[in-house]
């Protein structure tokens, strides 16, 4: 079974409306796929009719901008109600300071010479929740970068001037929003924060003790031996563990739907919570 539980549409940073989603991942053979998108649920009512149309098992997801510790940490929730109303005054918050988080990108670009970015950004973004790879857009348009990863590996990445992250909720706050959400709470992309191993076992440990449930041992196109590493951890941790592609775009570097590794046979799979076939 190919499981790809980490994506992205149009409704917050990807490329492609969920319906597009939905028909690339049946194409990729995907048999169940949830869609993720930063901080909204908007993308998931179309995801989930298209789903049932193609016999795509369909998990409702989110992914929810927190930090930890000085760094940003995305927390994926997995399985919630959409329509839950405690999410959804949460999202509100999500929303004005996601738009509060833009202007000071914006800000901090302008210093170094980047006009515009905010309102350039923005003006990409256009109904969606605006994110960095909308200013990374934006930045290769104005041709202030080569290309998208030229953006984040000097200016948007962890730790870079675009990096701002201060007004995002603590970790412990975004995992009770999933779980009234009736949501499996998952620590996306573990790889991606360039944290030391002493400060992920930090993370790991934190994100246990306020109520986490997974963490993706398997995340984009990633290196064996990190999967490995992982699988570790989670087994360590007492952790389930979840995969996901994190797919943004057919046209750039992601990984593309369902094209990830599966999960160590050691691992015990966080779909087990809400499906009765183990794997
Ligand atoms: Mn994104
Ligand atoms: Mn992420
Ligand atoms: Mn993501």
């Amino acid at each position: 079974m190919k499981v790809d539980l980490h994506c992205h549409s149009l409704a917050s940073d990807g490329a492609l409306t969920p319906q597009q989603v939905l028909e690339r991942a049946h194409a990729n053979e995907v048999n169940m796929l949830a869609l993720t998108d930063h901080d909204t649920v908007a993308g998931l009512a179309e995801a989930s009719v298209i789903a049932s149309n193609l016999g795509v098992d369909f998990v409702a997801g989110i992914e929810l901008s927190t930090q930890w510790s000085g760094v940003g940490i995305h927390v994926v929730g997995l399985n919630i109600d959409p329509h839950n109303p405690d999410l959804k005054v949460a999202l509100a918050g999500q929303s004005l300071k996601r738009e509060e988080r833009a202007q000071l990108i914006g800000k901090k670009l302008a210093k170094l010479g980047f006009d515009n970015c905010y309102e350039g950004a923005k003006h990409i973004a256009g109904d969606s929740e605006l994110g960095r790879p909308h200013f990374a857009r934006y930045m290769v348009e104005q041709g202030f970068v080569e290309d998208h990863s030229s953006a984040f590996n000097k200016y948007l990445g962890a730790g870079k001037v675009g990096d701002v992250k201060n007004q995002w909720p603590e970790i412990v706050e975004v995992v009770s929003w999933i779980h009234a959400a009736g949501g499996y709470a998952v620590l996306a992309h573990p790889d991606k924060y360039k944290l030391t191993r002493s400060k992920l076992r930090r993370l790991l440990s934190y994100f246990k003790e306020v109520g986490g449930d997974a963490m993706e041992v398997v995340s984009g196109s990633q290196n064996k031996d990190v999967t490995e590493y992982f699988a570790r951890l989670c087994d360590e941790f007492d952790l389930y563990a979840s995969c996901g592609s994190d797919f943004h775009n057919p046209n750039t570097q992601w990984c593309d739907l369902g094209r990830i590794a599966p999960l160590p046979k050691t691992c015990r799979p966080i779909w087990s919570l809400w499906t009765s076939s183990p794997n």
